[in-house]
């Protein structure tokens, strides 16, 4: 364990470096690394002063999330870090803490337990706890208050954004920035300091956060909780601070949303390994793109090829349909530039990296082609037809249709093997999530070049299989069935909403099938006819006959001013109501959630999805689902396959083999 920390004594001041690859995490061997050097150099009669540094890329970026997710499961006890951290505040002599990558979560708490920081001036720092539904546990809500101040402290412990070390200087998180070399500005800092400053013995002064508490939204518990603790450092003395800290952290680490959002963090480097796929599967490097429809879809992925870096040639049929492509994401850059997220020179650099195009010039250059034009099968194949001409030989040739058969697309190529589904989500520009769509015949290095081009472009690609509505449009429809059926029976199409996203989701459905268009779901509904003899809702039918297509025609499931802001429309209920039954809330969400989780057990047992974890990454990144309760199928064990499978049939719907399964056998989704 030793390695883990070493220290020297370098012309009267020691050092004490950490080692921990990859980020230094703060685990349990590199705290009773740090005890031991700081004993050894209190006891040093060399060494006036001490400074602690990280090796490699950073200093520490975090505690080990690994050694929580033990502790949940009761395997492992919350680490020893305030010994540790009182043993180095608690030094006679000067300590200076050496900041470079970034101080995360228990790293910015050991930076703090020391006397004084210097950092270089790329460094971050940032208390990013409640992204995992916990708040700081090694004394950073009252450590923190006592160098920023209540108010900073509150914001960095609720929101969990990192800081800049400028802004860190600024707020006396820090006590200077280096461009020079760190470990020798620490040093001459540690020289000059004159004697051991503890940030607890710093006043703290009470402050109002009401602020910052109006804006914490939805219902995760992590933030109030962060901010609960924060308060309390000008209330208590430190030490019973710490003792409220602890008991908050250890509240916090054993709900269900600290569960849900590790499970939530580990999902997506999961998704990343795909299980028939060989480890080290070469990609085809993608250097030249292109795009072909330049509407809303396309558009936005040439936007984001365009932001990593990647020219792309955008072709459409229409000169018309070309300006009103390229306006489009003019104006978006031009937002971008106006709130301050982009430079004026960066926009434009991106802009010109998209070339618009009516014809084929350039396209034998494409290392991929994208076709996103019309959701029509015949023009899609005609349209590959053509690609099939132009393309190079180890182009990779993608369609991003929503419902329609890769393999039918395919098959009108001589190359079915380079031929693969990349479904965006709209905005592409915004949304995270890729459904990768593996045909019959797609090859293996064209699957992992797919989902390698979805991290080039900061998404998160999921490998699903060539099916009707492949996993997450096939999900949506029964669940949109069951929000159209409620309002059927009785319910009222804000209650819908309200009940679900009271539950967490990021909009209610009928509020996004008005957004999406009521005619796009009437136009999947005559192409993909529902089995005979299901109950189906007639809304979407009723809607789309009354020429309410939603935000686009002012009327929808709502009505809509010209600000596209909703309101109940009293005569949605006229024409849509069957029945007007009380319906509790709770109905809504075990209908809705349940029909979603039993589509999904299908999507699985049909091998559709490969694992339960692709299904959840696929809702948390592209439906709005809440990650506090972790994805669908990560949220079915909470109430278990055997309670859901009760309700489903209690509903009068017939329970998915899987869910039958392992229900009888009482599992778990999470034991598959
Ligand atoms: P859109 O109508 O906004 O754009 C389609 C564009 O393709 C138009 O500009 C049109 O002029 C052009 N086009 C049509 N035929 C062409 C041809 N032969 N050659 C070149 N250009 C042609 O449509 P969209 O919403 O961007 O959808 C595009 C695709 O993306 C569809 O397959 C759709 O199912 C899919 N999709 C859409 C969404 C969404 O939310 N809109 C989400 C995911 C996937």
């Amino acid at each position: 364990m030793e390695t883990l920390v070493s220290y020297s004594v370098r012309d009267g001041v020691g050092i004490i470096v950490i080692n921990n690859p990859p980020v230094n995490a703060l685990s349990s061997g590199v705290l009773e690394g740090l005890k031991n050097a700081m004993d050894a150099l209190e006891k040093n009669l060399g060494a006036r002063a001490v400074v602690v540094v990280g090796g490699g890329r950073t200093f520490v970026a975090g505690a080990d999330i690994n050694q929580f997710v033990e502790i949940i499961s009761g395997q492992g006890t919350i680490p020893a870090f305030h010994p540790v951290l009182d043993a180095i505040e608690n030094c006679a002599k000067p300590v200076v803490m050496a900041i470079h990558g970034t101080a995360l979560g228990g790293g910015l708490e050991l930076a703090m337990a020391g006397h004084y920081r210097v950092a270089t001036r790329e460094a971050q720092v940032g208390q990013p706890e409640v992204k995992i539904g916990l708040i700081p546990g090694a004394g950073g809500t009252q450590r923190l208050p006592r160098l920023a101040g209540i108010a900073k402290a509150a914001e960095m412990c609720a929101f969990g954004e990192p800081i800049s070390a400028k802004e860190a200087l600024a707020v006396g998180i820090i006590d200077k920035i280096t461009d020079g070399d760190l470990l020798e500005a620490a040093i001459a800092f540690a020289r000059e300091a004159q004697r051991p400053r503890r940030t607890r013995d710093l006043p703290v002064m009470p402050a109002d956060i009401s602020e910052i508490r109006k804006k914490l939204r939805g219902k995760l518990t992590a933030p109030v909780a962060a901010l609960d603790a924060v308060e309390a450092s000008a209330a208590l003395p430190f030490e019973e601070g710490i003792r409220l800290e602890a008991e908050i952290f250890e509240r916090c680490l054993h709900s269900d949303q600290c569960k849900a959002l590790i499970h939530a963090f580990f999902a997506e480097r999961a998704v990343g390994k795909i299980p028939d796929l060989p480890k080290n599967t070469p990609v085809y490097p993608i250097r030249q793109a292109a795009v072909i429809g330049a509407g809303t879809m396309g558009g936005g992925i040439a936007m984001a090829l365009s932001n990593a870096g990647i020219p792309v040639f955008l072709k459409d049929a229409e000169q018309a349909a070309l300006d009103r492509g390229l306006a489009t994401i003019r104006k978006n850059y031009e937002r971008s530039v106006k709130s301050g997220r982009l430079t004026a020179a960066a926009a434009e650099e991106r802009i010109a990296r998209i070339s618009p195009q009516l014809g084929w010039a350039g396209f034998e250059h494409a290392d991929i082609i994208i076709e996103a034009v019309f959701e029509s099968l015949a023009i899609k194949k005609q349209v590959f037809a053509e690609i099939d001409k132009v393309a190079k030989r180890d182009c990779i040739l993608a369609s991003n249709t929503s419902t329609l058969d890769i393999d039918a697309i395919a098959a009108v190529t001589s190359r079915p093997q380079m031929v693969i589904g990349t479904h965006f989500f709209s905005p592409a520009n915004v949304m995270r999530l890729v459904e990768v769509v593996r045909g019959k015949a797609t090859e293996n290095r064209v699957i992992a070049t797919a989902t390698a081009l979805a991290k080039t472009l900061k998404k998160v690609g999921v490998v699903v299989r060539n099916a009707s509505g492949f996993v997450g449009n096939r999900m949506m429809f029964p669940y949109m069935e069951q929000a159209q059926l409620l309002v059927e029976e009785g319910a009222t199409p804000e209650q819908v909403d309200r009940a679900l996203t009271d539950f967490g989701m990021a909009m209610g459905p009928l509020a996004v099938a008005d957004l999406s268009g009521i005619d796009v779901f009437w136009r999947i509904e005559q192409e993909f006819p529902p089995p005979v003899g299901s109950k189906q809702p007639e809304a979407v039918d009723k809607l789309y006959a009354a020429g309410r297509y939603g935000q686009k025609t002012g009327a929808g499931f709502y009505k809509y001013d010209e600000n596209r802001k909703p309101t109940a429309d009293p005569e949605v209920l006229a024409l849509l109501q069957k029945a007007h039954r009380a319906i509790a809330d709770d109905e809504i969400v075990e209908r809705c959630i349940y029909a979603l989780i039993n589509e999904g057990a299908k999507v699985l047992e049909e091998g559709i999805a490969s694992r339960a974890v692709d299904i959840d990454v696929i809702y948390l990144t592209g439906y709005g689902f809440p990650a506090y309760r972790g994805g669908p199928m990560f949220y079915a064990d909470t109430p278990g396959p055997k309670k859901i499978r009760e309700r489903v049939r209690e509903f009068g719907w017939k329970p998915a083999p899987l869910l039958e399964r392992l229900a009888e056998e009482g599992k778990t989704f999470g034991s598959l």
